[in-house]
């Protein structure tokens, strides 16, 4: 073993107090590792709060419409996983009987659980010896090893390694010591390698170059896309428009529209995408705000419009409703909408 001990004593003094940990709920450890994939814990904090007090427990995910789940999550981004999370929970209940499997076959097999969120809920929660690694405790391995290139045969080096290393009477943490480790000291940028507990046997702090390793990945530049999209009101109320549940921000509501093609403008671009996508062919008035939105993969510009019906409804597969302003707290909506809103509430909703 060659940091297990010097690991989990720092642990013992250094853990992050955080509302999920220490409290014996496989509910809540399942829900806190889907809510970190991909976010920062500060971010999580405040959702899982809210989350715990409209679903107390996991039945209570598992009664919710899908609707009412998504308006919890709305925000926090990654969709996909609130909605796996919600099939995950029915589920258990149907399948399992409510008692979340600790098997790690039977949970590897539930909607939206990867190796690592296995890993992670069965070591935490039911005590097993299972490693879970994701990006942060790849790259301290990684660095302790000095593995530079992750190649598959690193990849296997790093769990055999963790797996031989893992405290088999306090797994969940030691998983959880090389969490924080890798949030608190050895980060991507800046390792405080001066402070870590393991640095004794580092390689990559031997060789004196931390932040080599891992060797980075060069990303392809992401895209930028213009989008249009339109405030269509009839009388009072405004249209919007439920997104496929299969997809990005799928099950949010948004303003019908979509991507500028190369030649478009704006306003021929949001004719097109409103014909295309719900046969309608409103009066475009005036511009009602752009805002920036960026994605991981991708940028966009939304560019809203107010325009108007005087009658008629949308012809699309797609659910919609006509909404007074005051109703959008009603519906969850991607972040780039509700920073429309904000826009709309300064220039009083008018057309
Ligand atoms: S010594 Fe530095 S590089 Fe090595 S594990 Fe610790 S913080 Fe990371």
């Amino acid at each position: 073993m060659f940091f297990q001990k010097p690991l989990l004593s720092w642990y013992d003094v250094n853990k992050r107090t955080l509302p999920f940990r220490d409290i014996s709920n496989p509910y809540y450890t399942w829900l806190s590792e889907i809510m970190l994939q991909q976010t920062q814990v500060n971010t999580v904090i405040p959702y899982f709060k809210k989350w715990i007090r409209a679903f107390p427990s996991l039945i209570d995910v598992a009664i919710a419409s899908q609707h009412d789940v998504l308006k919890q999550w709305e925000g926090l981004g990654y969709y996909s996983r609130c909605r796996n999370f919600h099939k995950a929970s029915q589920i258990v209940m149907e399948k399992y009987h409510g008692k979340i499997p600790s098997d790690y076959e039977q949970f590897l097999a539930l909607p939206g659980v990867g190796t690592y969120t296995a890993g992670a809920v069965l070591s935490i929660a039911f005590n097993q010896a299972i490693p879970a690694i994701d990006g942060n405790i790849r790259r301290i391995a990684s660095r302790f090893l000095g593995r530079k290139k992750m190649s598959p045969n690193a990849h296997k080096r790093i769990v055999n390694f963790l797996q031989n290393e893992i405290h088999s009477k306090r797994p969940g943490d030691f998983n959880q010591a090389l969490m924080d480790l890798g949030s608190i000291i050895c980060t991507a940028k800046n390792p405080e390698c001066d402070k870590c507990p393991i640095q004794i046997n580092c390689k990559a702090f031997k060789f004196g170059s931390p932040e080599a390793y891992p060797e980075k990945i060069k990303k392809k530049k992401s895209p930028h896309y213009q989008v249009a999209a339109g405030l269509i009101w009839k009388g009072e109320k405004f249209l919007i428009q439920q997104r496929a549940e299969n997809g990005l921000l799928g099950g949010l509501w948004e303003f019908p529209g979509g991507k500028v093609e190369i030649g478009e403008t704006l306003e021929e671009a949001l004719k097109r995408e409103l014909m295309e996508e719900c046969k309608l062919s409103p009066k475009i008035h005036r511009k009602a705000g752009t805002v920036k939105h960026v994605f991981t993969h991708f940028s966009i510009e939304m560019n809203l419009f107010h325009c108007s019906v005087d009658q008629g409804q949308p012809k699309t597969d797609l659910p919609f409703q006509w909404i007074l302003p005051k109703e959008t707290d009603q519906f969850p909506f991607p972040t780039a909408n509700h920073k429309l809103f904000k826009l709309l509430e300064q220039d009083g909703w008018t057309i």
